[in-house]
């Protein structure tokens, strides 16, 4: 039998439907069966009651409903986020974080088991490459944040920010917003992306898109090279030129994430630059404070306050809108660049 003992979470919808289809005959059962896992998330094939028990056992001996395995979870945090650590079945670690946010909640997704794009001002790039995570992998992320904390789908959003980059795992990506749209829709899902220009063109094709969030975190192409070296290969101006390309739907703009350093690109001069470089986009700009950590370059700092509400300023008044991510789960490690998957810290080597 194709995908024998395969995660029935890992095959995209039409493959999932032909491997069920040779086990189970009526098509209103697959329905079923799909709508166990795509709505309720669950891990078992006990847990659908409505299907005859000697189905459930034909299942369970062909396949597998797996998800990751939560091996930590920290305390939440004054805000309330919390963040999962999960173990994978070869052994990888990843982590996604929970972010109650008032009239809505956020999950904060990992795409991959590390990242190989290397900015020099991400913990996740300072430990280095990792797989693509499968889609069972990533929706188990989801529903098992979910379900722990019984958030109804309707005050969900998702983002994936956490480990990795997820233009660089595009299948299983699209393959899992297809399960997700089932619950959610897509203005409520963010793909944030280190500028990967044949990603965002892919993305750009899709039926029915998420919304897009771009790592741009420097205002022109030398400071960019410097602490994000995937510039080399796809280059600033040619990342603006493929926002410009990107279609825009009514009621949405693209995000302009920018990561402040203190000293480095927070002056006047550089949101002014930021203006410029991004004039005529529809977009929004997330400024993001520098999440300072042991393991990343010592001069990289967190700007303080008024450098944070100048740079702000200066924006608002070159007419860019702009919001300032006060990072959820800080005291826990938990925030942008600080997932590392693993309890590594770098140690200084002797001599
Ligand atoms: N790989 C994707 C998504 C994960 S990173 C990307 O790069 O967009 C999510 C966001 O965290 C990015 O905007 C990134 O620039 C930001 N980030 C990474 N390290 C950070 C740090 N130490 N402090 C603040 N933000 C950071
Ligand atoms: Fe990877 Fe994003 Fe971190 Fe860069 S910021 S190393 S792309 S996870």
């Amino acid at each position: 039998m194709t995908n024998d003992g395969a995660n029935l979470y890992d095959l995209p919808q039409p493959q999932l439907a032909r491997a069920l289809g040779t086990i189970v005959s009526p098509p209103f059962r697959v329905k079923q069966i799909e709508e166990w896992m795509y709505v309720h998330g669950v891990d078992s094939f006990d847990a659908m009651t409505n299907i005859p028990k000697e189905l459930r056992a034909a299942l369970a001996e062909h396949y597998r409903l797996d998800f990751p395995q939560v091996v930590e979870r920290t305390t939440p945090s004054a805000d309330g986020s919390q963040k999962y650590l999960f173990t994978l079945r070869d052994g990888n670690r990843i982590e996604a974080v929970y972010m109650p946010m008032g009239e809505r909640t956020s999950i904060c997704l990992s795409s991959q088991a590390g990242c190989a794009v290397g900015c020099t001002f991400c913990v996740t790039g300072f430990f280095g490459a990792g797989r693509n995570l499968t889609p069972g992998e990533m929706l188990g992320q989801f529903f098992t944040t979910q379900h722990e904390h019984n958030v109804p789908m309707e005050m969900m959003n998702v983002v994936f920010m956490g480990m990795g980059e997820p233009l660089l795992n595009f299948e299983n990506l699209v393959a899992t917003l297809d399960v997700l749209y089932r619950n959610i829709a897509p203005k409520r899902i963010t793909v944030s992306t280190s500028g990967i220009i044949p990603g965002i063109d892919e993305l750009a094709k899709l039926p029915r898109r998420p919304n897009l969030a771009v790592s741009v975190n420097a205002p022109d192409r030398r400071r960019r090279e410097e602490i994000m070296p995937i510039t080399k290969k796809y280059p600033l101006e040619e990342l603006i030129a493929s926002l410009k390309r990107y279609p825009s739907e009514k009621g949405r703009e693209i995000t302009i994430e920018y990561v402040l350093l203190a000293g480095y690109n927070d002056s006047h001069l550089d949101a002014v630059a930021l203006a410029k470089l991004i004039h005529g986009l529809r977009v929004k700009v997330n400024a993001i404070p520098f999440n300072e950590d042991p393991n990343l370059p010592p001069w990289m700092k967190r700007p303080k306050e008024g450098s944070i509400d100048r740079f702000v300023d200066t924006l608002v008044r070159n007419g860019v809108a702009v919001t300032v991510r006060r990072s959820k789960g800080r005291e826990i490690a938990a925030a942008c660049g600080q997932l590392r998957g693993q309890d590594k810290r770098r140690t200084k080597v002797p001599g």
